[in-house]
């Protein structure tokens, strides 16, 4: 704008362009060809001062501050020259102007408020083209489209807004002489404050909308937090947020209930805690939880979980998903839904179901007759049972099931026999409301008799009427004739039991009752108690209603015994004194008897009179004493005369007489001697065998050093032995033995064993003695190489008298008591005695005895042989001929 001289130079300028150039041409010179009037060509486009008003109110605010940078351009060209500075808005209106033409002019030039400026209402000047190219311009003189405009320049500025848009044109009329340089300075400067404050204005005011906006926008957020917390935890679901290392993150308030039941803080804890599985029973990792899952990239829906606690099944249905907070972190929601109730009243109905099933099949199986009979006396349902019972299929067809024909072919009775008539069917009281019980009639179909027994209940509807009975039958034929044999049975025991000549009882236990009895039992019990009873008025009591209170406590203290013991027991005996005042013995023996479950429910109780028995037994006593008195005097009259014959003749054959007889008397006396000796071994053997069989002889043990014994007795009989040359060998095995044994009896078995030996060993012979021991017992044997005893005698040998019959025993008569007797004393220190042979090569019979130690005798009382052995020894082989 810097030279306005021509037109081409605008266009030079590149203040217009090209094309507007072209038109304002064009239209220039159109108005020049055509003389168009100058004056308001396209009529008057003032707008009513109304909207003025209003469009000022409007732009009040912008008015006013581009006013205040015209009145800067108006200060700077008022001296200069005449002047119209104005602004119109973005549809041309003049809104604002200062001008120093005076009020002809202005309203010449259309400088008044509310005219419009554009191209369309006064032709080309620069308002117009800048209004509408959004360009600044500066139009000169005849370059105006209208003539009324020739003399002047006029300017035009485009104001815009923050978006570019024009908002307002800020122009400049004046003659052309004014200088333009300056003004153009002065309208750029104002333009560029003017739109600088108009943004400034703009932005505080976009920001002042935004903060706005912004505190609006919070205040949503702050609603919807709060609305979201409230929703989560007052929602009836449970929401779990767990992080990646299962954790939990938040947790509502109805999840935090369920981690408080199960005592969990964590998943971890979860599944330490409780089982979890699908509804199917399935179980689950915490690494196949839904939820954590979700970190593997599966969502899910409604995944089942079923958590077991303590001994309750819950059921939940869990939708899982992915969440990442501000921080880009990654968590996964769990939304668990109870659903208990929904799959316990699923298992419920399934339950029922098969309940129904179950009754259905119990009512078709079971032996008892069911039947539902509606209000109208209808059967709508017979199980196959009562077919069984009443057979009506034979007989009927289906469509007559009613009350009445059902048994038309058969004779309804009463137990008793007495015929039922059809009104009196106990059906009728039940169809009537009643309930019946156990009813028993007995049915006749052809021929046939059952006993049945007929249960009714009614069914009512709401209006409390009868809608239809339910009815059972049971075939009680076979209850009925057991009861009969069980009558006769009772009958049966009770005849025995009364005919038992001994008082039986029978006692239910626990309870300790009378359950059957005989009449001796009633009288035992009437003599041990002074009151008289009968049988009926027993039974059924119990101990401490008929007994003393110390003597029922000892029954049942009895009975608990035997219960307890459960078998038979027999040690009893009851003593008392009967009407006679007799004493009377009873062995009573208890037998318990057991249900199907092994517990006594009963005991049996016969007592056994013994009184003859203790009687007899008593005088056995006194017999026995007298017989063992018997045995003492005789074996002191027996002995005493050998003992006198014996200790005369000894004095006879001693020195004092030994001039008075001569060698042939002194020969007779020997033999007399000896025979003494013969005698008193014979009544001592006959007499101990008698004893010892009689069960009078007495065993004393002593701790003996067993070897030393066996020795010294050894060493005793040697100069008999050495008589018949015979050699003696002891073999010894039991160096340190020390056992209890009979001293005296072991002494009289191997003197015995030796004199056998020696008697029936030939001059020359050997005779062995052998001790051994094992871990229990030890043996002695004595062997011989001898005549021997032949096979077939062998076994006969230790019985009471026996001799063997051959010429060597003849040779050494005896009689035959003495290996009875050794096998008598083996047997009273429980050992036994063998006897090895083979004829005519020897004998050895060995003696084996326990090893006992006798506990209260201290040390080893006996080592030697006992005071007068020189006389047994005599005694013992009084037989040897020497
Ligand atoms: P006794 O008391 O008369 O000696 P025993 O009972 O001791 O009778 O002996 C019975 C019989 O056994 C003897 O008569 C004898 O025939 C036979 N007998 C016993 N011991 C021996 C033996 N060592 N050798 C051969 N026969 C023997």
């Amino acid at each position: 704008m810097t030279n306005y001289s021509t037109w081409s130079n605008f266009v030079e300028k590149e203040i217009i362009c090209d094309g507007i150039h072209q038109q304002i041409k064009e239209s220039w010179k159109i108005s020049k060809t055509f003389n168009v009037p100058y004056r308001k060509p396209y009529g008057d486009k003032k707008i009513d001062q109304h909207l003025i008003i209003q469009l000022k109110k409007c732009h009040h605010q912008n008015l006013s501050l581009i006013k205040q940078y015209m009145v800067k351009i108006a200060d700077g060209i008022s001296k200069e020259c005449d002047f119209a500075v104005f602004v119109i808005n973005n549809e041309g209106f003049l809104l604002e102007i200062i001008s120093n033409y005076d009020q002809q002019m202005r309203s010449e030039l259309e400088l008044e408020i509310g005219s419009s400026w554009t191209i369309e209402s006064l032709g080309t000047t620069a308002a117009g083209i800048a209004l509408k190219y959004k360009d600044p311009i500066g139009i000169k003189g005849p370059e105006h489209y209208q003539e009324r405009y020739h003399q002047y320049l006029s300017i035009g500025l485009p104001i815009y807004d923050t978006e570019g848009n024009v908002i307002y044109v800020l122009n400049l009329l004046l003659k052309e002489e004014a200088k333009p340089r300056v003004i153009d300075a002065l309208m750029m400067t104002a333009v560029q404050g003017i739109e600088r404050e108009l943004y400034h204005q703009a932005y505080k005011q976009k920001i002042e909308s935004l903060n706005r906006e912004l505190e609006l926008q919070n205040n949503l957020y702050r609603v919807q937090a709060n609305l979201l917390n409230r929703m989560f935890d007052n929602v009836s679901d449970m929401v779990f947020i767990v992080d990646i290392d299962k954790y939990f993150i938040k947790v509502n308030q109805m999840g935090q209930l369920l981690l408080k039941k199960m005592n969990a803080k964590n998943l971890h804890d979860v599944y330490r805690n409780v089982k979890i599985t699908d509804f199917q029973g399935s179980g689950f990792t915490i690494e196949q939880d839904p939820i954590y899952q979700v970190f593997k990239g599966k969502n899910s829906r409604n995944a089942e979980i079923c958590i077991h606690y303590k001994g309750k099944k819950q059921y939940y249905l869990m939708d899982a998903m992915p969440f990442k907070d501000h921080l880009g972190r990654d968590f996964a929601i769990g939304i668990l839904k109870d659903v208990t109730g929904f799959e316990e009243l699923k298992n419920l109905k399934n339950q029922y179901k098969l309940k129904a099933e179950e009754l259905e099949n119990v009512i078709n199986t079971i032996s008892d007759g069911v039947a539902i009979v509606n209000s109208e006396g209808r059967y709508t349902l017979l199980n196959p049972a009562c077919d069984e019972i009443f057979q009506y299929k034979t007989f009927l067809k289906e469509d007559n099931y009613y009350v009445g024909t059902i048994l038309s072919y058969a004779n309804v009775l009463t137990v008793n026999g007495e015929p039922v008539a059809y009104e009196d069917y106990p059906v009728f009281d039940v169809l009537k409301g009643k309930e019946v019980l156990n009813q028993i009639y007995k049915i006749e179909i052809m021929g046939e008799a059952k006993f049945i027994s007929f249960n009714g209940i009614p069914v009512l509807n709401h209006q409390g009427e009868v809608e239809y009975a339910v009815i059972s039958y049971s075939d009680i034929t076979k209850i009925q004739n057991q009861q009969l044999t069980i009558y006769q049975n009772n009958r049966f025991i009770k005849s025995i039991m009364e005919s038992l000549g001994a008082p039986m009882v029978v006692i239910k236990y626990p309870e300790c009752i009378f359950e059957a009895l005989n009449s001796r039992y009633l009288r035992f019990i009437e003599e041990i108690t002074g009151k008289s009873y009968t049988l009926q008025s027993l039974e059924g009591k119990s101990f401490r209603q008929i007994l003393d209170s110390d003597v029922a406590l000892e029954w049942h203290t009895m009975a608990d015994s035997v219960a307890k013991e459960r078998k038979v027991l027999d040690t009893r005996i009851i003593q008392f004194k009967d009407s006679k005042d007799q004493e009377v013995h009873l062995q009573v023996i208890y037998t318990p008897i057991m249900n199907d479950d092994g517990e006594v429910c009963y005991i049996t109780a016969v007592g056994v009179d013994i009184t003859s028995q203790i009687r007899a037994k008593k005088e056995a006593e006194e017999l026995a004493k007298m017989k063992e008195e018997y045995f003492s005097v005789i074996s002191h009259e027996l002995r005493s005369p050998i003992a006198v014959v014996h200790s005369a003749v000894q004095l006879l054959t001693g020195e004092l007489y030994s001039n008075e007889f001569s060698n042939g008397n002194i020969k007779m006396l020997k033999k007399i001697e000896k025979n003494t000796y013969r005698l008193l071994r014979l009544v001592n053997n006959f007499l101990d065998i008698t004893k010892a069989e009689a069960g009078y002889m007495n065993v004393n043990y002593n701790n003996v050093a067993i070897a030393g014994l066996t020795e010294s007795l050894l060493e005793s009989i040697q100069p008999i032995a050495q008589k018949k040359n015979i050699e003696l060998c002891f073999i010894n095995h039991c160096n340190n033995l020390v056992v209890a044994v009979d001293p005296e009896k072991y002494e009289r078995i191997l003197l015995n064993l030796f004199s056998n030996a020696i008697k029936f060993t030939e001059r020359e012979g050997r005779i062995m003695i052998i001790l051994q021991e094992d871990e229990k017992s030890f043996s002695v044997s004595v062997k011989d190489n001898g005549i021997g005893i032949p096979a077939n005698k062998q076994n006969k040998i230790f019985d009471r008298f026996y001799i063997v019959d051959g010429s060597l025993s003849r040779k050494n008569d005896g009689t035959g008591i003495g290996l009875s007797l050794v096998k008598k004393f083996v047997e009273l220190m429980d050992g036994e005695i063998h006897l090895y042979s083979e004829e005519g090569k020897g004998c050895e019979f060995t003696v084996v005895l326990p090893k006992k130690i006798n506990i209260g005798a201290m040390g080893v009382e006996f080592s030697e042989i006992s005071d007068n052995f020189a006389e047994k020894i005599q005694t013992e082989f009084a037989d040897i001929k020497g």
